[in-house]
């Protein structure tokens, strides 16, 4: 499709400038503050070079705030993907064998490009996929840096990451991403790999892939030496032919767990390694002696955090009974105070949703809790004539065996159930077909590690949750998929350790 884009004022030749939200700090005078510019046509980056998608289809990636295109981006097909893995294939020999010590350099720097070009990441972060600004700006840019500060620390130190055994690179990998994290996915797929000495072939989500293409213009100024990272966007069609590519030697997975099952069976039989993360479904818990207010906060973090969109998303509170009275008027009172709005205001909460398709989704779960009996309660939504958003909602009166209880819904959506002893609790925690995380409050810490062992979750925060640091490994058991992304775990997912 090809589309036009409203430009108020004529642009600069192929960039055009974007407005903002008024309350962003938005200061022409001022060093480094003024506007943000995007191209007006996104091509893959393949082999060093920006190549026009094979079939010449372009699409719009729309803001999901005002529904306006933000810009036209390439449209991958098997084509594309074929002339990629051939560039990341053809960079390996090389790039597998420079030292350690060359590559972490490339590595760290950059780690700084996305420190310097971090305001511009954030805004098209917030623009491009709806997260709130501060979120932006105070977790996805700098946590995508210090991903690369970290790993680019380890890229000469890898035969001391598994007590000596001999490690080498597996070869090209095929990483495909979702929309809810794309800078910092990105960079917690592309960070291990290029530091183990494998090239890339990454394939953002069709929603979000404005970031992972300014990534690759700082790869670009980077000169990491062509075909060692390649960018091929489009849609769910390209993913599976990454997927399917024969010259892929490793598939590294975020998304769904329908797509992740799909992928899983594609590459039954063959030799090529994978790692799945998919959905959530995390349990937080809530003792008697937790402290109340700092649990309510901690609670109102796991849900609400980028609207929701989170797979670690403590979807399910449960509390203990003797308590779920008191800490439900907290909470009830807490969400009134949300804003919901302008990803690009600094004082947003929540933002908008990242599609109408994701929309419709939280909208058919809650309307299927509905009628299953659960008890809705709704803070106020601001009327907005365009733009996907919902309010922050909390569901009472949850059965176990519910959709409210059971399914991912992946939106600003508390599911609250109840409990009496511990071991009643562990049971509806882990009365899931998901294994990502889960959370603690209580005020005894021995509780915390007995828990901790007997939650079946990838992470288990206690007295806090959405906790990340490069240097922690992430990732799920059951069906939220296999293998660890980050610390020194996250190596061996891009090593043949010997
Ligand atoms: P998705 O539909 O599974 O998509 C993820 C990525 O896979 C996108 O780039 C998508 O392209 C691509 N894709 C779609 N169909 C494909 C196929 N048949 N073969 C190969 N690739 C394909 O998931 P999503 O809706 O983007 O993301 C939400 C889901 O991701 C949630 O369930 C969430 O829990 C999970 N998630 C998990 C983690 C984790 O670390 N465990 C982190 C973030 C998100 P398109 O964008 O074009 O569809
Ligand atoms: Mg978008």
């Amino acid at each position: 499709m090809s589309i036009k884009l409203a430009t108020s004022q004529p642009p600069a030749p192929s960039r055009r400038e974007l407005r903002f939200g008024a309350a962003w700090p938005y200061s022409p005078a001022k060093e480094g503050t003024g506007p943000v510019r995007l191209r007006e046509r996104y091509e893959h980056f393949i082999g060093g070079e920006r190549r026009a998608p094979e079939g010449g289809v372009y699409y719009a990636t729309v803001s999901p705030a005002t529904e306006e295109p933000l810009a036209e981006v390439a449209r991958g097909d098997e084509a594309d993907v074929e002339r990629a893995v051939h560039a990341a294939r053809q960079a390996f020999e090389p790039w597998s064998r420079l030292p350690g010590l060359e590559r972490g350099k490339y590595l760290f720097r950059i780690a700084r490009a996305i420190q310097e070009r971090a305001r511009e990441l954030a805004i098209v972060e917030s623009m491009d996929g709806g997260k709130p600004i501060k979120e932006s700006r105070d977790f996805d840019v700098p946590q995508a840096a210090q991903t690369f500060f970290y790993y680019a620390g380890w890229a000469d130190k890898l035969t001391h990451a598994f007590h000596g055994r001999p490690v080498r690179p597996l070869g090209v990998a095929g990483q495909i991403i979702p929309w809810n994290f794309p800078l910092l996915m990105a960079a917690w797929k592309l960070a291990p790999a290029l530091a183990c000495g494998n090239t890339v072939v990454l394939k953002p989500a069709e929603t979000t892939p404005l970031t992972a293409l300014l990534l690759s213009e700082i790869i670009e100024a980077a000169e990491l030496p062509p075909g060692v990272v390649n960018v091929v966007t489009g849609f769910g069609d390209a993913g599976a032919a990454l997927v399917r590519h024969p010259g892929v030697d490793k598939v590294a997975f975020t998304g769904s767990t329908a797509v992740g099952k799909q992928i899983q069976k594609a590459l039954a039989g063959t030799r090529r390694r994978l790692t799945l993360e998919l959905g959530g479904k995390g349990a937080h818990l809530v003792f008697q002696d937790a402290p109340l207010d700092q649990a309510v906060e901690g609670v109102i973090q796991g849900i609400f955090f980028n609207q929701g969109h989170v797979c670690c998303a403590g979807s399910r509170l449960l509390v203990e009974e003797s308590i779920a009275d008191a800490l439900l008027v907290k909470l009830k009172a807490r969400i009134q105070t949300l804003n919901v709005g302008d990803p690009l205001d600094k004082n947003t909460d929540i933002g908008a949703i990242n599609s109408k398709e994701q929309l419709e989704r939280i909208q058919a779960l809650v309307a299927a809790g509905e009628a299953e009996g659960a008890e809705r309660y709704s803070a106020p939504l601001p009327v907005k004539e365009r733009g996907y958003f919902f309010p922050p909602t909390v569901f009472t009166r949850v059965a176990q065996s519910s959709r409210l209880a059971q399914e991912e819904i992946f939106g600003p959506v508390l599911s609250v159930l109840t409990f009496r002893t511990e071991s009643e609790a562990v049971e509806k925690a882990n009365n899931t077909f998901y294994g990502l995380s889960a959370g603690i409050w209580t005020n005894k810490s021995a509780r915390v590690f007995d828990l901790a062992g007997k939650l079946e979750a990838g992470v288990v925060w206690g007295n806090t949750y959405n906790q990340f640091d490069p240097s922690s490994p992430f990732g799920g058991y059951k069906e939220s998929g296999f293998g660890r992304e980050g610390g020194r775990q996250g190596l061996a997912s891009y090593l043949h350790v010997g």
